[in-house]
């Protein structure tokens, strides 16, 4: 959905769904794999087991993971992964395995083999997201893809720092959103859509999943780092959620930075306005005071696409050496947006969610009144809890929101450090760290993280 259409509902999921190349199956036990689906096989984890789109990849890896109930504590990282030629082995016994087939529609997101990466005893882990969308290779010049790569590894490379020096996952997720919100590629922060009324208004999310508590903040306008003021409010406030004038001040009471508005200002996200608005008929505000003229313009090689169907909004997730997972989400929100709409991101639950307790940490990006009517974070970790892998459950909840008209796409990180991807969407930037590997990442769908 474009970031300039999507106050326009999505059209309803047809009956007929997309062949991905998928197996879907629900899964009972398959003969010497049978170790890993032994357990009755809840609905949720009738998930996709890939067979990528175009079959006969060669030497691809496809992991199949144990459920988290199965795992070790945060103190080892067990997985596996089968050769494809195995696969293919297997698929008839998926088919046979039960006569109950599960259509999902979001295929499999390709795992980089992970085989080589944390040494038992240092089990930290972190991954992030730049927003989900219609992101294909023919849309994004060498320049605007070189770009991103290199700015999600700057904030990879961020977060994973923190955790190898011992910090916290919040710590971990909150250094490398700041350095995305700061980032004029991005929708979130400096380089944040506009309102119809020509705003930049912010909306972020964090959790801490070792404690559960949660600080979200919507409709900032001058402070420069939302999720940090989202810390702020569940750190320093009896609150969860703080909106308007009220949050910008509150976080200012606690030391953060502020800025004029026409700080997050770029002309590229202008124009996008000026495209949106002319294209629903609506009038175009006056451009806003102090907004510095140029600079990312259109003819800036590295600059987002302008009309890139893209989300833009930012993400990550972390698993910390103590074993603490924690979550967080900041965004613009939505082109155009009005009367002070407010999406997914700030809504704990919703695009935002992190429980060591369930043994998972979320952020969403996508369309964000879908994201909250299917309560895709929550559900996630819901699904953890009862035996998803986050693969499985990730999957599985983003075909939810799907079904239910809403595009986008998560990243998940389980207790047992391993990321895990999903989208309904043709790209969604994204990468992850760990100890031992370096900053690996993807734009495509069908593109593996390296
Ligand atoms: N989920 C965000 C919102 O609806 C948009 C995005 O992901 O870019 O506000």
């Amino acid at each position: 959905m474009p970031a300039d259409s999507r106050m326009t509902p999505a059209p309803a999921p047809t009956a007929a769904r997309p062949d991905h190349g998928g197996l879907s199956g629900r899964i009972g036990r398959i003969g010497r794999f049978g170790r890993y689906f032994s357990r009755p096989a809840p609905s949720d984890r009738a998930g996709t087991i890939g067979l990528p789109g175009q079959a006969g990849l060669p030497g691809r890896r496809v992991q199949l993971s144990f459920a988290p109930a199965d795992r070790p504590g945060p103190g080892r990282r067990a997985r596996t992964g089968i050769a494809l030629a195995g696969l293919f082995g297997l698929s008839g016994l998926l088919f046979s395995a039960s006569g109950a087939i599960a259509q999902i529609p979001v295929a499999p997101v390709p795992a980089p083999d992970r085989t080589q990466d944390a040494a038992p005893d240092t089990p930290w882990s972190f991954a992030l997201h730049g927003g989900a969308g219609v992101i294909e290779r023919a849309s994004l010049s060498p320049e605007q893809d070189a770009a991103y790569r290199a700015a999600l590894k700057t904030a990879l490379e961020a977060g994973g720092a923190v955790l190898e020096r011992g910090g916290s996952a919040l710590d971990a997720v909150q250094a490398a959103i700041e350095i995305m919100e700061d980032n004029p590629l991005f929708n979130a922060g400096r380089g944040a859509v506009f309102t119809a009324e020509g705003r930049n208004e912010l909306d972020a999310a964090v959790m801490n999943g070792a404690d559960l508590t949660a600080g979200a903040v919507a409709g900032l306008t001058t402070t420069r780092h939302p999720i940090a003021a989202a810390r702020a409010v569940m750190e320093q406030s009896p609150h969860v959620m703080l909106i308007g004038p009220g949050a910008d001040a509150f976080a200012a009471s606690t030391g953060l930075e502020q800025v004029d508005p026409a700080y997050f200002f770029t002309e590229r996200r202008w124009q996008g306005l000026e495209t949106a608005l002319r294209q629903q008929n609506l009038p175009l505000p006056a451009r806003p005071a102090g907004a510095p003229a140029g600079g990312m313009a259109a003819n800036d090689p590295s600059a987002p696409p302008l009309n890139e169907r893209k989300f833009g909004t930012v993400g990550a997730v972390a698993l910390d050496r103590q074993g603490r997972l924690a979550a967080g989400t900041s965004t613009g929100g939505m082109t155009g947006k009005r009367w002070g709409r407010v999406g997914d991101v700030p809504v704990i639950g919703a695009g935002t969610y992190a429980s060591n307790r369930d043994g998972c940490a979320v952020s969403a990006t996508g369309d964000g009144e879908y994201y909250i009517r299917a309560s895709v974070a929550r559900d996630i970790c819901g699904r953890t809890a009862t035996g998803s892998t986050a693969q499985t459950a990730a999957e599985a909840e983003v075909a939810d929101a799907d079904q239910l008209g809403g595009k986008g796409g998560v990243v998940v990180m389980g207790r047992d450090g391993l990321p895990a991807y999903a989208m309904s969407t043709s790209g969604m930037y994204r990468g992850e760290i760990a100890p031992g590997h370096p900053a690996r990442v993807a734009i495509y769908a069908d593109e593996t993280p390296q």
